[in-house]
């Protein structure tokens, strides 16, 4: 059984007397442990898939299934406790509190569970020293690099230990280099067996995928193998003088 099963799906959105066709008969699987790219130009429909994926919205028409259950059809409270446990968010915008520490923003999707207060803090502990932050836990987001904050974003992602990452832009806000480090902390963790699927506009970027899926004008377009290009090992032979400090 796939991890994600998309059949038909299609989403239109009602504006005034307009609608747009902003996802049209879209059918694909994933399975669990791959690492797919979603491409595609601006208005393509890459977003508007995410959410659905994510189970933030629902379709129009057709079957999104998430490990073989029909989301549109969850209860409110289980479809929360899915996204809450199965998926894990990571945005172009890093999407951080402003005024707390990165240890208490990856410890908030913690907080709907049931675990104790000093086992939240070690588990969001674990998780920041993962994506390299060990050293920066007590800083607010501000105190941070784009970077260093979507780090954060990353851990917050994996608190839960879900079954499945979506990304949408991650690397959009940040320069090349520092994409590609945020690139590899995604391979790193693919190859420990973690789902990721990652919306992008940057050919460069979906290079680090396994797979890739092009959408154009809301109709998937192409869905083929990619190269999997090693981004630690493009970290390695980066110029000496654009090293990171
Ligand atoms: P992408 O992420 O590839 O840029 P989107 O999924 O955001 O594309 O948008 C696909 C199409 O759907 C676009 O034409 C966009 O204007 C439209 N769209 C997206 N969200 C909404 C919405 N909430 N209401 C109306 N139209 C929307
Ligand atoms: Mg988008």
């Amino acid at each position: 059984m796939p991890l994600l099963q998309a059949e038909t799906l299609s989403k239109d959105y009602v504006l005034g007397t307009n609608v747009v066709h902003a996802l049209r008969d879209v059918s694909f699987a994933v399975d669990a442990g791959e690492m797919v790219a979603i491409m595609g130009p601006s208005g393509s429909g890459k977003s508007t898939l995410m959410n659905l994926l994510g189970g933030l919205d629902t379709p129009t028409d057709g079957i999104y299934r998430l490990e073989g259950v029909n989301v549109a059809e969850l209860a409110a409270d289980a479809l929360a406790e899915t996204r809450n446990r199965q998926i894990g968010f990571v945005f172009q915008s890093f999407n951080l509190l402003a005024r707390t520490t990165a240890l208490e923003n990856v410890q908030l999707p913690l907080l709907y569970g049931s675990m104790e207060k000093a086992r939240r803090r070690a588990r969001a502990e674990q998780v920041l020293a993962e994506v390299g932050l060990a050293d920066r836990m007590d800083h607010h987001p501000s105190q941070l690099s784009g970077g260093q904050q979507q780090r954060v974003a990353i851990a917050r992602a994996l608190v839960n230990e879900p079954a499945l990452i979506l990304a949408d832009e991650p690397t959009g806000a940040l320069d090349t280099r520092t994409g590609i480090e945020i690139m590899a902390i995604f391979q790193r963790l693919n190859a420990d067996g973690m789902t990721i699927v990652i919306v992008t506009h940057e050919e460069d970027v979906a290079q680090f995928a396994g797979r890739i899926i092009c959408f154009q004008d809301g109709r998937l377009k192409s869905d083929a193998p990619a190269p999997r290009t090693n981004a630690a090992d493009l970290l390695a032979s980066w110029p000496e003088d654009e090293q990171a400090a």
